[in-house]
């Protein structure tokens, strides 16, 4: 009696042991392919596991879980994503303001959405940030930097003297220090 009840744990044992053993290697399988494309990768995890006694790959477990890669192929999606915006912010430009879409930064207004995404200088014509005080290239002031002028189109012979006082008191500490580079012409 004493030892069928030793036979019947032993079996119970084993099949438990086999059990674990293989679902660690599923799980494992499971695993490693949300976290790599690379089949080499896949079968040394996947044999790491294997290869210890069933029932006793727990260390090989540990091993996968202190070796295997540390994103999934979606968290490290994601975080590229991340990442390339963030450094779209940085670069000021490369991505239009309103609706987020990649532009050029030789671009006049967003293809997409008609955003104005530059100004064009009032002397030389080249493209201006409206974060920029003055034209790099001829040293001009912009005009209202703040705003988002029409170059051309809103300038009626009578509001234009109200304007332009209107500008550089806006932008008098921007202008101050825009003053320099004008000496240098
Ligand atoms: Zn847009
Ligand atoms: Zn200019």
């Amino acid at each position: 009696m004493g030892q069928q009840l030793a036979v019947l744990a032993g079996v119970v044992g084993g099949v438990w042991a086999l059990l674990l053993w293989l679902s660690i290697v599923v799980w494992v399988y499971r695993d490693i392919r949300d976290r790599t494309r690379d089949s080499s990768l896949q079968v040394l995890s996947v044999f790491v596991v294997l290869m210890f006694f069933p029932g006793f790959n727990v260390p090989g477990l540990a091993l996968y879980l202190m070796l295997r890669p540390r994103d999934t192929l979606e968290e490290a999606y994601a975080r590229s994503l991340e990442e390339e915006a963030l450094l779209r912010e940085l670069g000021d430009e490369g991505s239009c303001p309103s609706c987020r879409r990649l532009t050029d930064k030789d671009f006049h207004y967003c293809p997409s959405c008609q955003t104005q995404l530059k100004d064009a200088c009032a002397k030389c014509k080249h493209l201006l940030s409206f974060s920029w005080v003055a034209c790099p290239y001829c040293g001009t002031t912009r005009p209202g930097a703040a705003r988002a002028p029409q170059p051309g189109a809103a300038q009626p012979a009578g509001g234009q003297p109200a304007y332009r006082d209107e500008g550089p008191l806006q932008a008098s500490p921007a202008t101050q220090e825009a003053e320099p580079v004008r000496y240098q012409h």
